[in-house]
């Protein structure tokens, strides 16, 4: 009888031990499997810790003119890193940011306008990051601070109303279909690029059309000229 319960509790052990350890094991496996390029994003703080290090000996091979944009205090666009307060230099490639100060604004008013809302003012972004990824690859458009993840997008209309937009809710809807096809008209006839697969939408962004990027819009600048995407850098 003592060893007979003396087994019970060394197999009633097992199982306990196999009950605690498993849903941590597939939890690991889970992780593991759908961890995308933009898992791991940058904080204001280690971003900036980026650029100090490896980011300014990229620079300095692809030759990229960087600014910084006060996302706190801008005539045109204002913006925050998503759970953070807004940053006083957020580092930018000089193109990503005229390009925010003019197609992207001209892009968000024609978005609102499938909204219905006219003479919007105070446009904000809220994203995860410009150099915002952890492969550090010299070729991703993020490594040279020519794209920006983003994860709503905010407007004032008249009378105090504020509307914002989520990427994640409102992905699919005509607000970010209009702004995806009008900046990806805007890549083309400005940026020297084609059309990506023959379609505006696809062109400049990845969003809803693919998997890794439901909860934010990937929006950049690509490298192009006569026409065509250079090597080594990402089509979008
Ligand atoms: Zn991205």
């Amino acid at each position: 009888m003592k060893i007979m319960s003396g087994k019970l509790i060394q197999v009633a052990l097992v199982l306990i031990m196999v009950l605690i350890l498993f849903p941590i094991f597939v939890k690991a496996e889970d992780h593991h499997h759908h961890k995308s390029p933009h898992a791991h994003t940058f904080t204001p703080l280690e971003e900036e810790d980026f650029f100090q290090s490896t980011f300014k000996y990229l620079s300095s091979k692809a030759n990229f003119p960087i600014t910084t944009w006060n996302e706190c205090r801008d005539r045109t666009i204002e913006g925050n890193y998503i759970g953070y307060r807004c940053s006083r230099k957020r580092t930018i490639s000089k193109v990503l940011f005229s390009y925010l100060k003019t197609h992207f604004i001209s892009c968000v008013r024609e978005a609102a306008f499938a909204n219905g809302d006219t003479d919007i003012k105070d446009i904000s972004i809220e994203h995860k990051g410009i150099f915002a990824d952890s492969r550090h690859s010299p070729d991703s458009l993020h490594g040279q601070g020519r794209a920006i993840d983003i994860k709503s997008i905010s407007y004032k209309l008249s009378f105090f109303r504020k509307v914002t937009m989520n990427h994640e809710s409102d992905g699919h809807g005509a607000f970010y279909t209009t702004l995806r096809e009008c900046w990806g008209e805007k890549i083309k006839r400005n940026n020297n690029c084609p059309l990506f697969e023959d379609d505006p939408y696809l062109t400049g962004s990845i969003g809803k059309d693919d998997e890794d990027h439901q909860i934010h819009m990937h929006l950049s600048v690509p490298v192009c000229s006569n026409s065509e995407y250079l090597e080594p850098y990402k089509r979008r």
